[in-house]
């Protein structure tokens, strides 16, 4: 179910949009200010954002531009009074994907969303883009960013944060580890396991991060916002 956070500050215009993505079987993530819209931006696992540029605390253009410099990369579809063509270039320069000038009918926002989460992912349906929390994993460009700051792994880390994020919130067992990131069929290679886990650790934790990749006693290791469950 992809999950779309909208920063609007009309309520009304909000409560149509939520209800009806809802409808649609979106998830609904809902800003009423640029503030925590791009607070929900840079800490949450989004599909696709919709950002107005009127707001009434920061205007939208700079929270676009803010989030695409942090390396905020999921499509942003901005919705706007503002139709002169200057404000439009600004928008797409500002690296806003589509644009749509209000008022709109909801069936052409729903196409358009519908869209940019196709572009966004390559033929065929195969997820080019994984996330965890603020983590982000480019898979096409094997580019990893926190936070929207780079973070350089080595190649057999990189296959093993794609492995453990690919099951995002579920206990991975470090022989299924083993076996499908280091193809290795014995076993004896469990300890080298433990060690690219915590050098992968430090990678993706350090400073004041939240923790996202847990050990799970007897089992193996789990990548998540919450400890998980096994
Ligand atoms: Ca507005």
């Amino acid at each position: 179910m992809p999950e779309l956070l909208v920063i609007e500050d009309e309520p009304k215009l909000l409560r149509i949009l939520q209800r009806g993505l809802q409808e649609e079987g979106y998830t609904v993530v809902a800003a009423d200010n640029g503030a925590d819209g791009y607070r929900f931006a840079s800490s949450k696992t989004l599909d696709a954002v919709i950002l107005d540029l009127m707001l009434p605390d920061r205007d939208g253009l700079s929270v676009l531009r803010e989030l695409r410099r942090e390396g905020f990369s999921r499509p942003i579809l901005v919705v706007t009074a503002r139709d002169s063509v200057p404000d439009r270039v600004a928008g797409l320069d500002g690296g806003a994907d589509d644009y749509l000038v209000k008022p709109f009918a909801f069936s052409e926002l729903l196409a358009r969303l519908r869209a940019l989460l196709r572009r966004d992912a390559i033929p065929g349906g195969e997820v080019t883009r994984l996330a965890a929390g603020n983590l982000e994993i480019d898979l096409l460009r094997r580019r990893v960013t926190r936070g929207g700051e780079e973070i350089t792994l080595t190649n057999r880390e990189f296959e093993l944060l794609e492995y453990l994020a690919r099951r995002l919130n579920e206990p991975v067992s470090r022989e299924s580890i083993v076996r499908e990131v280091w193809q290795d069929t014995t076993g004896i290679l469990t300890k080298v396991v433990d060690v690219s886990i915590n050098h992968l650790r430090r990678k993706i934790e350090r400073r004041r991060w939240p923790k996202l990749l847990h050990t799970v006693r007897g089992v193996g290791y789990c990548l998540g916002d919450a400890p998980c469950r096994d």
